[in-house]
């Protein structure tokens, strides 16, 4: 018999991506989601368009013992999305019944094991205040203050994921994802991230032409590509170690460096323009110590090799709309 896997939030970019590797890996998957995947079509044996914060739906989806649940569904975007305000009811009430609902479904049908993909945004502001040191060691989590309500859902999940294990003895793994990117990810309409809307300026914009950059640029960040994210969330969920613990990576870079780094790949010459937009904390980056003692592993590599497979992708998309 072939092992099962649930992923849900399988539309998505992580999501996807866990998708195809769990396949390649000889899974029986089935992937829910509110939409297909946006850029290429999903190999999940069974794909199944679903609103998770009903009730029903998610009995419907969770109707049998799978041997890994992944749960990385959430109302989420980048800065752009998260800290205007704006969305913040949205943000927590929909992510957080997502929860409710998923935990109790797989408690009834004594799943296997679950993973749970937090955030790094719920580490507390006042530790990330200075760009060159800023902390992120697991421990450091309280007393809490995220500076997004999005980090305030995650944190709450967090402890019910922790709760459900606790008193229901379920075998819950929880990461704190730090920054994704990659291929396949959202990189235009508003709720891109910064290496996507970096590599996006840049692909539109001509040689000697000039890109904005949100903030003075001197605020830091590190970026883990996609397949490393990927590799992390399937040996967390398959150790014996709960967490919560960070997948990121330790390449910490501000975020001028990355857009130079970025228009270096494209060989162009542009100039950078900062300017006044949504930023959050002014420095961040994973420490990686816990999770290389807890499972033996960590990622290795470089931001640069990850940021040109992106850049070309997204410059293929680029110049097949302009050409649309
Ligand atoms: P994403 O937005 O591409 O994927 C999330 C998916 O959840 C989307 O496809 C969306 O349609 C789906 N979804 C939202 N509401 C739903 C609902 N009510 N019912 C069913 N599906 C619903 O985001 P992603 O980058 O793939 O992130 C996956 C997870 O990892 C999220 O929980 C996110 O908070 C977490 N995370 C991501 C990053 C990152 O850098 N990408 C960083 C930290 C944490």
């Amino acid at each position: 018999m072939k092992k099962t896997a649930l992923v849900l939030g399988a539309g998505g970019f992580i999501g996807g991506h866990l998708v195809k590797r769990l396949k390649r890996d000889g899974m029986q998957v089935r992937g829910v989601d509110l939409k297909h995947n946006e850029f290429s079509k999903s190999p999940a044996d069974e794909f199944v368009i679903a609103d998770l914060r009903e009730q029903s739906a998610v009995r419907a989806v969770i109707d049998q013992r799978f041997d890994e649940v992944y749960q990385l569904a959430a109302d989420m975007g980048g800065a752009g999305y998260i800290f205007t305000g704006e969305n913040d009811a949205d943000i927590m009430h929909n992510s957080a019944l997502i929860n409710l609902n998923v935990l109790d479904a797989c408690r009834q049908k004594g799943v296997g094991r679950i993973f749970y993909s937090s955030s790094a945004c719920m580490y507390p502001e006042h530790n990330q205040l200075d760009p060159d040191n800023p902390n992120c060691e697991e421990s450091s989590a309280y007393p809490a203050n995220p500076d997004s309500e999005y980090g305030w859902e995650k944190l709450f999940s967090e402890r019910l994921y922790l709760a459900y294990a606790r008193n229901y003895g379920m075998d819950c793994h929880i990461a704190r994802y730090h920054n994704i990117f990659g291929p396949e990810g959202t990189w235009t309409g508003g709720k891109e991230k910064a290496p996507a809307a970096l590599c996006r300026k840049v692909a539109e914009t001509p040689d000697g032409g000039r890109i904005q950059v949100w903030g003075d640029g001197l605020q830091t960040r590190s970026f883990l590509f996609i397949d490393e994210c990927i590799e992390g969330t399937i040996r967390l969920l398959r150790s014996n170690f709960a967490g919560p613990v960070n997948i990121g990576s330790t390449e910490m870079i501000s975020i001028n460096d990355l857009a130079r780094m970025i228009i270096g790949l494209s060989g162009k010459r542009i100039e950078i323009e900062n300017v006044n937009g949504f930023q959050g904390v002014r420095g961040r980056n994973s420490d990686n110590r816990l999770i290389r003692q807890a499972l033996g592993w960590a990622p290795s590599q470089p931001l640069k090799a990850g940021i040109a497979k992106t850049l070309k992708w997204i410059d293929e998309r680029v110049h097949e709309h302009a050409f649309a």
